[in-house]
């Protein structure tokens, strides 16, 4: 795919042209404000850019602008084997500029340039290649009715979408909303988070490219409390499809409830529980799986695995197995592509690392692993990943989200235990279960309340399933056939004939 050194992204990251506008109709402008905020980098603290700082009145125009192309019907009433050609050549020009995106994304929210390029540019390019090739194999459906009457069950697009996404997976989180919105007709507003605007930004211009009409993708980068609040409370967006925190996804439901009752969907957070029994089938592979769970993405992932559930019997002997798979993830510069971890995207974040870290001494757990910042002399945000062991369920470090490199131990004796502390937490977005038994691996994941089980493996996943939470999770999935729910209305007519 690529043979570039360290060397070669510092170069291009010198000479790198960042777009900080907001893009309306099809072209970038300014907020009506003239407002900007500056985009650090956290991986040696530099500024990369003045970004545009959207608020209300720049969240008007857009959303006047989206619906007026949406009535026009230039992209909701184009036949969708049309729209599904644009979908595709946009897909293409997505990975066609996958390098230029990569450095961004790794820029911009410090995460290691490879898998910058092989996972979040490669699956943000699958996301929206599936949903529009999906989009021309779809049928409706015609009712059981009476001889004498035709109902028809169709699916029209809903209207004027707004999509607020968080810093994590700036762009793959885009495409996931993106893909389905676009492919079944939608005008689309894209808030990025402030941490993380910059790809966001990029692929509003390629958009046009591919031929995807001016006004049907806008992006208004900006603050969750200006910005993001305005579209949330605007009486003419329709749907507002959310990544994010469980705290803001609740805040979004009461918007739709004090303005239109637009439709709300959430993917909110995780704590998710990695069990592992004493009969599982390969202990070293099952603790090389909790390593990455916690070390991938600097542990800045819905469904990492930060609860390590292990049976009592094998937990002296698989403890030092995870803390030997955790040496190979060690944080390192992110623009180098042997980097497998890389900076925490802001010190605020970090800092938010570093205080559950704390709590977890305080608390009384065990550290086994890691703990502390390293890498200060870069000017970026570095943590090394950290295991806790001798944790109890209760403790904060075990209930509350880190979102950071920070893994929970806890032991449990029976299945029925491992089971009622897995779903001890308001969250419920994913789950594993290591065994090679087939009946207790069916009869854990059907007892185990999460949106995503995964049997001797973790983090399985791709376009053809559904993605999302139970609980505080949050509603609805992305990805799958499922997601095109999101976005489309349900008519019944019912003709006399
Ligand atoms: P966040 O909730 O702080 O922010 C998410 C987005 O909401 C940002 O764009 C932010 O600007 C915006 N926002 C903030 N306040 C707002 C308000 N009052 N009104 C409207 N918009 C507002 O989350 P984050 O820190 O960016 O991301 C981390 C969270 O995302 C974690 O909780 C993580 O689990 C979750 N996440 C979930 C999934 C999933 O699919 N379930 C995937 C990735 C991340
Ligand atoms: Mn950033």
């Amino acid at each position: 795919m690529t043979s570039l050194t360290r060397a070669d992204w510092e170069q291009r990251a010198k000479t790198l042209n960042i777009e900080g506008r907001a893009f309306i109709h099809g072209e970038y402008c300014a907020a009506q404000s003239g407002a900007t905020f500056e985009c650090i980098s956290p991986v040696d603290g530099r500024l990369l850019a003045q970004v545009v700082s959207c608020d209300a009145a720049d969240a008007e125009i857009a959303v006047r602008d989206a619906r007026a192309t949406f009535d026009a019907g230039v992209w909701s009433r184009l036949a969708p084997a049309k729209r599904k050609r644009v979908m595709i050549r946009f897909a293409e020009l997505l990975e066609q500029h996958g390098e230029e995106l990569a450095l961004l994304e790794t820029l911009d929210m410090g995460k290691p340039i490879g898998d910058s390029l092989h996972i979040d540019v490669a699956s943000a390019a699958n996301a929206i290649r599936w949903s529009g090739e999906a989009i021309d194999k779809i049928y409706d459906e015609v009712a059981a009715t009476a001889h004498d009457e035709l109902g028809l069950v169709t699916r029209e697009p809903i209207g004027v979408v707004a999509a607020i996404v968080p810093w994590n997976f700036p762009l793959l989180m885009s495409c996931w909303k993106l893909g389905p919105a676009l492919a079944t007709g939608n005008s689309v507003i894209l808030k990025p988070s402030e941490k993380s605007p910059l790809t966001a930004i990029r692929i509003a211009r390629l958009a046009i490219e591919a031929g995807i009409p001016a006004g049907v993708f806008n992006v208004l980068p900006g603050f969750g409390h200006t910005v993001g609040k305005a579209l949330a409370l605007h009486m003419d967006v329709d749907t507002l499809v959310f990544t994010g925190s469980t705290k803001i996804a609740k805040q979004l439901m009461v918007y739709a409830g004090e303005s239109n009752m637009k439709r709300v969907w959430l993917e909110a957070g995780g704590k998710s529980p990695n069990i592992v029994f004493a009969d599982a089938p390969d202990l070293e592979a099952a603790a090389a799986a909790a390593a990455g769970a916690i070390a991938f993405n600097q542990g800045e992932v819905c469904t990492a695995g930060s609860r390590l559930l292990v049976e009592n019997s094998i937990k002296e002997r698989f403890v030092p197995l995870v803390v030997e798979a955790l040496k190979t993830w060690q944080p390192g510069n992110p623009l180098d592509p042997a980097t497998n971890v890389g900076a925490l995207v802001d010190t605020t974040q970090m800092n938010n690392v570093l205080g559950y870290i704390q709590a977890g001494h305080d608390d009384g757990a065990k550290l086994v692993a890691g703990g502390k910042r390293v890498l200060e002399e870069t000017g970026g945000t570095y943590v090394e990943p950290t295991i806790f062991d001798g944790v109890d369920n209760a403790m904060r470090i075990a209930k509350e989200e880190i979102f950071g490199p920070v893994l929970s131990v806890i032991g449990f004796d029976t299945v029925e235990e491992a089971v009622a502390i897995a779903n001890d937490t308001v969250y419920g977005l994913a789950a594993a279960v290591w065994t090679s038994n087939l009946s207790k691996a069916h009869l854990t994941a059907k007892a185990l309340r999460a949106g995503s089980v995964w049997v001797n493996q973790y983090d399985g996943g791709d376009m053809t399933a559904p993605f999302g939470g139970f609980k505080q999770s949050g509603n609805g999935r992305d990805k799958s056939l499922h997601a095109f729910d999101k976005y489309t209305e349900l008519k019944a007519t019912w003709i006399k004939l």
